[in-house]
C-alpha cells in the first residue's frame, strides 16, 4: 500500500452480510448488540483516513509491506508450460499472511477502546499473529486453543505465551479448532464490554468476512499492479490455497472484475474419497457454522465431521462464506491437492528456488505446477505463497522419517 487514500469496498455483502445466500449473522441475541457496534466502527474507520494511515504505516514499517513478487523461473522450467509466479507473504512478519488481519483487528480494537483481545487458534499461527499485535499495541490478549493442538502445536504456544499472551485449553468436543472457536464466542458474549473478538479468516458472523477481506485485500492489489510492472500483463490464472479462505480472498478479490481464472486449492488429505481431508467446498454442503450460512462438512446427523490434512492450517471444517458464493456463481474454480502431492511440490520449491513453503501454501503449488504443465509458455499462473515453512519442519522430518511420503526426491 504506497498511499493512504481510501480504498473503495466492492462486491460488498447486502446490509445483513449476505453473499447471495450465504453469509449472515447467525449468533445468539447477546450477539447482536457487540456485532453491530463492531459493523459501525469498521465502517466509520474504513473512511477514515487517518485509520488508513495508520494501517499503511504499520503494513510497510512493521509488518514488511509490500511483500516481493517472484517469477520462480528454475521452478518453471523444470515444470514446463506456463511460468509460475510467487506473491511472497511468507516474507511477512511472523512468516504469513496472517498478520494483514490482525494489524486491521488490533488497530480497530484500539479505536475502539478496547484494552483486551480474544482469538480462537487452531495450528496456532492466528494466534501468534494475535499475540503479536497484541505486545506491539499493548493489549491484553487471551487465546483458545484446543488441548489436543496445544500438544500437536507446542512451539507455537510457547511462541504466544513469550509475547505476553495466555492461551487457554479447551477440552470439549474434540478438543480441536472448531471448540475452541465455540469458546472464544462463548467468551466474547460474556466480555464484550472491554474485550475485541480477533477472528482468524474470512469466516464468522458478519461483519467479520467482509473485514477480513478488506483487511487482506492489499495481498492481491500489490500483486495485480506488480504483474503489471513486471511482468507487463496480468495472470491468466491466480491460485491460493483455502482453509477458511483469508489468503485466497486476499489474493483473488482485487483480481475478480479482470478475465482472470480464480482458482482455490483445498486440502485433500489422504484422498477426497477417503473421509481424512477439509475440502468443504468440494465435499461438502451448505449449512450454519460460526454463525454464517456456508459450505461446511457434516456427517449424516448434521455433526460436524473430523477434518485431515498434513498443513494444520488448512484444518478448517468450514470455508468463508464468499467462497461459498463465488463457488456458485461459477466465479470460483476449485483444485484439490492431497498430503502426497503437497509435499511433492514442498520439496520442489525448496529444491529448485531455495524457498521453504509452508505445508499450507504447498497445496496451492501442487495445483499450480500441475496447471502450468498443461499451459503455453507466455501464460502465467500467480501462486499466493502465503507463509513460510520453517513452522512445518518437524512434522516434515517426522513424516520422512516414518517412510511415509511418495514422490519426494
Ligand atoms: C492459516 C494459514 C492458511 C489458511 O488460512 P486461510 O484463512 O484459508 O488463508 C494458509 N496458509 C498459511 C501459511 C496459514 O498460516
Amino acid at each position: 500500500m504506497s498511499d493512504s487514500s481510501i480504498p473503495p469496498i466492492t462486491h460488498a455483502p447486502d446490509a445483513g452480510g449476505h453473499f447471495g445466500r450465504f453469509g449472515g449473522k447467525f449468533a445468539a441475541e447477546t450477539l447482536m448488540q457487540p456485532l453491530a457496534e463492531l459493523e459501525e466502527a469498521f465502517f466509520a474507520a474504513w473512511q477514515d483516513p487517518e485509520f488508513h494511515r495508520q494501517r499503511c504505516d504499520l503494513l510497510k514499517n512493521y509488518v514488511g509491506r509490500p511483500t516481493p513478487l517472484y517469477h520462480a523461473t528454475n521452478l518453471s522450467r523444470e515444470v514446463g508450460g506456463a511460468q509460475i509466479w510467487l506473491k511472497r507473504e511468507d516474507l511477512t512478519h511472523t512468516g504469513a499472511h496472517k498478520i494483514n488481519n490482525t494489524i486491521g483487528q488490533g488497530l480497530l480494537a484500539k479505536r475502539m477502546g478496547k484494552p483486551r483481545v480474544i482469538a480462537e487458534t487452531g495450528a496456532g499461527q492466528h494466534g501468534v499473529a494475535t499475540a503479536t499485535v497484541a505486545a506491539m499495541f499493548g493489549l491484553k490478549c487471551d487465546v483458545y486453543m484446543g488441548r489436543e493442538d496445544t500438544v500437536r502445536q507446542a512451539p507455537n504456544v510457547y511462541r504466544m505465551k513469550l509475547l505476553g499472551a495466555n492461551v487457554i485449553p479447551v477440552d470439549s468436543g474434540t478438543a480441536t479448532l472448531k471448540d475452541a472457536l465455540n469458546d472464544a464466542l462463548r467468551d466474547w458474549v460474556a466480555s464484550c464490554e472491554d474485550t475485541f473478538y480477533i477472528i482468524g479468516t474470512v469466516a464468522g458472523p458478519h461483519p467479520y468476512p467482509l473485514m477480513v477481506r478488506q483487511f487482506h485485500a492489499v495481498i492481491g492489489e500489490e500483486a495485480r499492479a506488480q504483474m503489471l510492472a513486471q511482468a507487463g500483463r496480468l495472470p491468466d490464472v491466480a491460485i491460493a490455497c483455502v482453509g477458511g479462505g483469508s489468503n485466497a480472498m486476499g489474493l483473488l478479490h482485487p483480481l475478480r472484475d479482470d478475465d482472470v481464472r480464480l482458482i482455490a486449492v483445498e486440502a485433500a488429505g489422504l484422498g477426497l474419497n477417503s473421509g481424512a481431508h477439509a475440502a468443504s467446498l468440494a465435499a461438502g454442503r451448505a449449512g450454519i457454522l460460526h454463525g454464517n450460512l456456508t459450505y461446511l462438512l457434516e456427517d449424516l446427523e448434521g455433526q460436524i465431521q473430523g477434518t485431515h490434512s498434513i498443513s494444520a492450517g488448512l484444518d478448517y471444517p468450514g470455508v468463508g462464506p464468499e467462497l461459498a458464493y463465488m463457488y456458485e456463481q461459477g466465479r470460483l474454480e476449485l483444485a484439490a491437492a492431497d498430503d502426497d502431492e503437497a509435499l511433492d511440490a514442498f520439496h520442489r520449491l525448496t529444491l529448485s528456488e531455495g524457498i521453504i513453503p509452508a505445508l499450507e501454501s504447498s497445496h496451492a503449488l501442487a495445483a499450480a505446477m500441475r496447471m502450468a504443465a498443461e499451459m503455453a509458455p507466455e501464460e502465467i499462473v500467480l501462486v499466493n505463497l502465503s507463509g513460510r515453512g520453517d513452522k512445518d519442519m518437524e512434522s516434515v522430518m517426522r513424516r520422512e522419517q516414518a517412510g511415509f511420503s511418495e514422490g519426494t526426491p
